[in-house]
C-alpha cells in the first residue's frame, strides 16, 4: 500500500532561478517537495514518487497528461491506494477534467499545486500536498472520480475552476461548491457527485491531429476569426454571452460551421448553464440550437474543449458527441 505521486512542475516546484534570468523556474523534485511537508510520515503510507515533467503547466499537452493517467492507472492496479499529481495551477482545471473523463478506478486521483512558490514567505505547496495525500489515502474519497485538493478544500474535477490569478484560495466550484474539506487532518466528504462511464479510449495518433478551436464572443464581434475554421479544425467551442447568445452577424457563419463540424455552445460568464428554450431572438440559444449547435450545458468553455477533443480523438461521430454533451453538460 502506498500513494503514487507524479510531479509535473508548476509553481509548487519553482524553487530556483536560471543564471542571468529573472523569475523562478522549476527546480524541486518530488523528493524535495515531500521533504518540505511536516506530517506526511504520519499518514502511514509511503509516497512512491515519479518525477515526470518539470514544466510550467502552460507547456503540458494532452498526450503527456494521458500518459500520466495511464501510469497512475498502472500504479493503482499494482496496489497503490491513491494517486497525487502536482502541477502548475494555470491549466490544472483542464488537466483534472481530462483525467476525470478517462479515470476508471475507485481509487482517488487527486491534483494539487501551489500559488505561492517555495522562495516566498508562506508557500502553500506543502499544505496542499499534505491535503492531497490525505485525500488520496482516505476511504471517504473513494469512487468520487478525479479530485482537486487545494487550500484544504476538495473539489470535483468536473466543476472546479481557477478563479483568481494570485489568491491561494483560487480554486472554486461556482456551480456546486467544494465536495469536501480537510478538517484537522481529517477528510470530510460533503457531497458525492454521480460518476460517469469513462470515455472510450483515445486513439493517440488521431489525438495529435485533432484540432478544436475556442472562440470567445465579444461585443460587436464581427466573427472574422471564424472564417475558414472548418478547414483547419475538427470542432469548435463557442463561449457565448450569458446563457448562450451571440451577435446576429455571427449566426450564418456559426450555422454553416455546425453543418460541417461539431460546434458546442457554452457561456463565457464563468458559472451557470447555457439555457435550452428561454430566448427566441436571432443569435439566442434556441436559434443556435436550431441551426445545429450543441448545448454545452454546465460545462465551461475550457472543459467543453477538452471533452470535444477527446471525443473526436476517440473517433466519436456527431450523435455520440451530442449524447456525450447531454451526459456531461
Ligand atoms: N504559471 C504557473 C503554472 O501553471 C502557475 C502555478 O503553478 O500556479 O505552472
Amino acid at each position: 500500500m502506498s500513494i503514487a505521486l507524479f510531479t509535473l512542475g508548476g509553481t509548487i516546484a519553482m524553487g530556483g532561478t536560471d543564471p542571468g534570468r529573472a523569475g523562478v523556474v522549476t527546480r524541486l523534485t518530488g523528493a524535495d517537495l515531500t521533504a518540505a511537508v511536516p506530517g506526511l510520515d504520519a499518514l502511514g503510507l509511503p509516497l512512491d514518487v515519479r518525477d515526470t515533467q518539470a514544466v510550467p503547466s502552460a507547456h503540458l499537452t494532452y498526450r503527456q497528461l494521458l500518459d500520466v493517467v495511464d501510469a497512475a492507472s498502472r500504479a493503482v492496479t499494482a496496489g497503490a491506494t491513491g494517486v497525487v499529481v502536482t502541477q502548475g495551477t494555470d491549466t490544472l482545471e483542464e488537466s483534472a477534467f481530462l483525467a476525470d473523463l478517462v479515470w476508471p478506478h475507485v481509487a482517488p486521483l487527486v491534483f494539487t499545486g501551489a500559488m505561492r512558490n517555495p522562495t516566498l514567505a508562506g508557500p502553500d505547496g506543502p499544505a496542499n500536498l499534505l491535503a492531497a495525500a490525505r485525500v488520496a489515502a482516505a476511504p471517504a474519497a473513494r469512487d468520487l472520480g478525479v479530485l482537486v485538493a487545494f487550500a484544504d478544500e476538495i473539489h470535483a474535477a468536473r466543476w472546479v475552476r481557477k478563479t483568481h490569478s494570485t489568491s491561494t484560495a483560487t480554486f472554486a466550484s461556482p456551480n456546486a461548491g467544494p465536495v469536501g474539506q480537510v478538517l484537522e487532518g481529517q477528510v470530510r466528504v460533503l457531497a458525492r457527485p454521480e460518476r460517469r462511464e469513462p470515455l472510450p479510449p483515445v486513439d493517440l495518433a488521431r489525438l495529435d491531429t485533432v484540432r478544436v478551436a475556442l472562440h470567445t464572443v465579444t461585443l460587436d464581434d464581427d466573427g472574422g476569426l471564424l472564417d475558414g475554421v472548418a478547414a483547419t479544425h475538427h470542432g469548435l467551442v463557442v463561449a457565448g454571452f450569458g446563457v448562450g447568445h451571440v451577435p446576429a452577424v455571427l449566426v450564418p457563419a456559426l450555422g454553416a460551421l455546425a453543418g460541417r463540424i461539431p460546434v458546442v455552445l457554452t457561456s463565457r460568464t464563468g458559472a451557470g448553464a447555457v439555457l435550452r428554450h428561454t430566448y427566441g431572438a436571432v443569435g439566442s440559444e434556441t436559434d443556435l440550437q436550431r441551426r445545429g449547435l450543441l448545448n454545452g450545458g454546465l460545462l465551461d468553455p475550457y472543459k467543453a474543449k477538452v471533452l470535444l477533443r477527446l471525443l473526436l480523438a476517440a473517433g466519436a461521430g456527431r450523435d455520440e458527441i451530442a449524447a456525450a454533451f447531454v451526459r456531461h453538460g
